[in-house]
Order: C-alpha cells, then structure tokens, then sequence
C-alpha cells in the first residue's frame, strides 16, 4: 500500500460478476471519482439471482439488479449493464471473453477495476469460484490492450486511493441499498450496520486512514 492509484484517465468500467461486488470493495473509491468529475460505468456479469436464499432466480434478479441500480446512483454511477451470464456457473471461456470485450468496445475506457481473483481472501477464507473465473477472463482478454489499465480489488494490494468521511459514508449509504440481499444474508442485524461493518472492514487501515485498495495486473503502456 504504497502507491497512489493512476490518475490519468477519465473514464473508468467495473467489471465485476455479481451485484453488490463494487460495493464490498471500492465504492468509497467510486465515489471519490465521480465526485471529480470522472465517470465511472459498472458492468456486471450476472444479476446475483443465485444470491437470495429461498427466492427463486426469476424473482430475485431483477430485485437486485434494481438495488444495484439504487445503489450505483448512491456514488454518482449512471450506467449499469447486465450481462445475464448465470450466478454462481461463470466460466473463462470463448463467450465470457467475448461479452467482455465487447463491453470494453463499447464504453472505450481508460481504466479498468475487476475483483479479486486470488485464491483465499484471508488464511482459510476462500474466494468464489465466480470472481476468479471471471476476474481471469478480464486479464485475458486485456491481455494486449496496452491503452488501459486493469486493477483488481484486494484486501491487500500496492495502489490505494485515499478516500474522505463523506466517500465512507456514501459507501455505507450505497451497499445499504441492497436491502433485499442483506437482510435475507443476516436477517439478525440491520441492513446499515451490517453496510457499515463490511465498508469499515474494506477501508478502514491500521494508521486509521481510510482508503481503498488495488492490485495492478495491466499497465497502462500508450494513450
Ligand atoms: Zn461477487
């Protein structure tokens, strides 16, 4: 955690397989962006239907993808693709790297931010299978694109983006939005303290600075 994230761009995409990714990792950061007047896209993969236990997909993907809307708004973010790749069965392969690429044509960003595809976030706590198939498949298909950066979000990483007390608090207010998701997830505490917990969790370091952190997987090399 030592370098400060890239600055030299002005349109960033998230690309992220599931709702609710941006706002477990970097929406402080987000919102830090929009407030500068950056645009930030989020494009996601999936419409989390796997994600509410005991509702089925059909009913619970477009509730997320509307919370993700809401949630999106919350950090200044306008426009949110769906994918429709299906929860919980990504895979890296032909058709995955194609709708990646195609995303990337059409939004023509200079910075990309996918998720972690580390094995375990912390000694024995594994990552999904999701987030590293398709995390992969952004490398992949970035692999030649030297005119764009690709990050990953990370528990712990080299670049960080030094967030304010409102880009927390806009943070909280954003995965608060996904109250359907999180009240069925922990149904004994309420929706904005468990927000609060995970965003303080993501952003809140030793020194007790805050900041958002990144993995660099792709240097940016020409404009
Ligand atoms: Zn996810």
């Amino acid at each position: 955690m030592t370098t400060p994230f890239p600055t030299d761009w002005r349109t960033a995409l998230v690309l992220v397989p599931h709702p609710d990714d941006p706002e477990y990792g970097m929406a402080a950061a987000v919102n830090r962006w929009t407030r500068e007047g950056k645009e930030v896209i989020y494009v996601m993969a999936t419409s989390g239907e796997a994600g509410i236990e005991g509702m089925p997909p059909e009913k619970a993907g477009p509730i997320r993808e509307e919370e993700q809307r809401r949630s999106a708004a919350v950090v200044g973010v306008h426009t949110v693709d769906f994918l429709h790749f299906p929860d919980g069965q990504l895979t890296n392969d032909a058709s995955m790297r194609a709708a990646i690429d195609h995303a990337l044509e059409r939004h023509r960003p200079q910075m990309v931010i996918t998720i972690f595809t580390g094995e375990e976030y912390a000694p024995g706590i594994r990552n999904q299978s999701d987030h590293i198939m398709f995390g992969q498949a952004v490398a992949e298909t970035m692999e030649d694109h030297d005119d764009q950066w690709l990050f990953e979000t990370s528990p712990n990483g080299e670049y960080f983006v030094e967030v304010t007390d409102d880009d927390v608090e806009a943070a909280v207010a954003s995965l608060a939005e996904h109250e359907e998701y999180l009240s069925v997830l922990d149904p004994d505490t309420p929706v904005i303290e468990q927000a609060r917990n995970q965003v303080d969790m993501s952003t809140l370091q030793d020194d007790g600075s805050r900041r958002s952190i990144f993995i660099l997987r792709h240097e940016r090399t020409s404009a």
